[in-house]
């Protein structure tokens, strides 16, 4: 016979433990409110448990099996895979994208030059919507709401390292061609960019709908965008989460500077490295790209696209920046294993769309936009929020359930996510608990605090 009452002290007191490791590792995590829900819960959750072996009637044992179904409930959820009601549709996109388009490409025309006028008399829908940002300080403006001067310099300078490197994103391809083994050398590029600081690397075919249709940015502006390379190769560099915790102060904006810089200079060296061994290479980094690099990424299997519109890795969720390389050199593609259960868990979690300063995140459904089903982003409304505080916010990210560090704790939490619908309400539920629902105010790390005159820096 079973010893209900000893069966429920060794999980009351497992579950004790448990809950105070993830206090400590909150702590270390600087997550103030989790540290303190897990310290205070351990508690009286103990107590529960242990209840039962301290009394002697029929009550006891039939909370003493309550008690054990419910822990049985919860580890099921964990370990049986369920995956509930996945979204199986193509999300191979029909058409290709105009660079022009995108954001950064309309903040760079000049009111009343030739490109400015050509592109609103084309689009007169868009000038409503970009004078609102024109109007707003601008992105690492000082005087927009979160200017810092030494973090804006900094991420100034990151963006001014990243942008010298257009020179050397293409080259010459050395005469003497080297045939190396496709296998070795696809292992030897991806070891070679992680131990350069990449967390991930995949190759994927490129695709014509991975490229943009025209150029929108600097001198090839409104030039075809002709790129026959057979390969793309993708890379993805962490954002550090503290500085994506004080979003959308300024050490986001220097954190993306930063990562989109060793993004690409991980990039460069990879392309220069396969022209050196003799064939084609590009490499596509922050201000230079011809390709979307999110669904190159996806594509190369490094992760899924989410509610945001930004690309979510395993065990980093969006808290990436994304560099490619095109290529010739034969290599060994990545399978990609689509996870639909990314979209399931954005479909219930909306902590994005509820943490957006700017409403740009969509809480509907998917809709069917260029004949496939996804979200879109406001991105109109997102940077005319970021040329008003200066930054480019992150707020996001910051909220995202997926963005927790890539640790024992959050990857047991992503693995029953992946597994099992059930559990991804509670994985939902408990990260409103513990992290908020709207997670408070980042501090600015201390180190970044350097002191300035405010009369001299504005
Ligand atoms: S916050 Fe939630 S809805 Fe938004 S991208 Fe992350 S998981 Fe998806
Ligand atoms: S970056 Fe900020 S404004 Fe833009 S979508 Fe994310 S939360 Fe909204």
């Amino acid at each position: 016979m079973i010893n209900l009452k000893l069966v429920t002290f060794i999980i009351g007191v497992s579950l004790f433990i448990l809950l105070n490791l993830a206090a400590f590792v909150s702590l270390l995590e600087k997550e103030k409110r989790a540290s303190i829900r897990f310290f205070l819960i351990s508690w009286p959750g103990l107590i529960i448990f242990l209840l039962p072996g301290f009394t002697n009637t029929e009550i006891s044992n039939y909370i003493s099996l309550a008690l054990i179904v419910i822990s049985a409930f919860v580890v099921i959820i964990f370990v049986i895979p369920l995956n509930g009601e996945i979204d199986n549709a193509s999300d191979t996109p029909l058409i290709k994208h105009d660079e022009r388009d995108t954001m950064f490409s309309r903040n760079e025309l000049i009111p009343d030059t030739e490109k400015f006028n050509s592109y609103y008399n084309n689009k007169p829908q868009q000038k409503l919507l970009d004078d609102k940002f024109r109007v707003k300080p601008g992105l690492l403006s000082s005087k927009s709401a979160n200017y810092d001067p030494v973090l804006f310099a900094s991420a100034e300078a990151s963006f001014y390292t990243v942008s010298a490197y257009r020179n050397f994103i293409d080259g010459e391809i050395n005469n003497t061609k080297t045939y190396v083994d496709t296998i070795s050398i696809t292992g030897y590029i991806k070891n070679w960019s992680k131990k350069l600081g990449a967390v991930d690397v995949g190759v994927t075919e490129l695709k014509p709908y991975h490229l943009y249709s025209v150029k929108g940015r600097r001198e090839k502006y409104g030039k075809e965008i002709i790129n026959y390379h057979k390969y793309a190769i993708a890379l993805t560099v962490e954002m550090d989460k503290f500085n994506i915790d004080a979003a959308p102060n300024a050490p986001t904006v220097f954190e993306s500077a930063q990562q989109y810089l060793s993004a690409g200079t991980i990039a460069v060296q990879i392309a220069k490295f396969i022209r050196e061994l003799g064939y084609p290479a590009k490499a596509h980094i922050d201000g230079n790209y011809e390709v979307v690099c999110p669904l190159v990424a996806r594509d190369a299997g490094l992760g899924e696209i989410g509610r945001m519109g930004l690309l979510m890795v395993p065990k980093l969720g969006p808290r990436v920046r994304i560099a490619v390389i095109t290529t010739d050199l034969p290599l060994v593609i990545s399978k990609r294993k689509a996870d639909k259960t990314v979209a399931h868990f954005c479909e219930i979690c909306k902590k994005c769309a509820a943490n957006c300063p700017s409403k740009a995140i969509s809480f509907d459904k998917k809709e069917k936009i260029d004949g496939i089903y996804r979200w879109k982003i406001n991105a109109e409304s997102c940077f005319t929020y970021w040329c008003s505080v200066g930054t480019d916010c992150g707020k996001c990210i910051k909220a995202c359930p997926y963005a927790h560090p890539n640790n024992l704790m959050h990857n047991l939490v992503r693995k029953g996510i992946k597994n099992n619908f059930l559990f991804r309400y509670l994985a939902l539920y408990s990260d409103d608990f513990f992290y908020g629902k709207k997670p408070p105010k980042g501090n600015i790390p201390k180190w970044m605090q350097v002191t300035y005159n405010e009369k001299q820096a504005k």
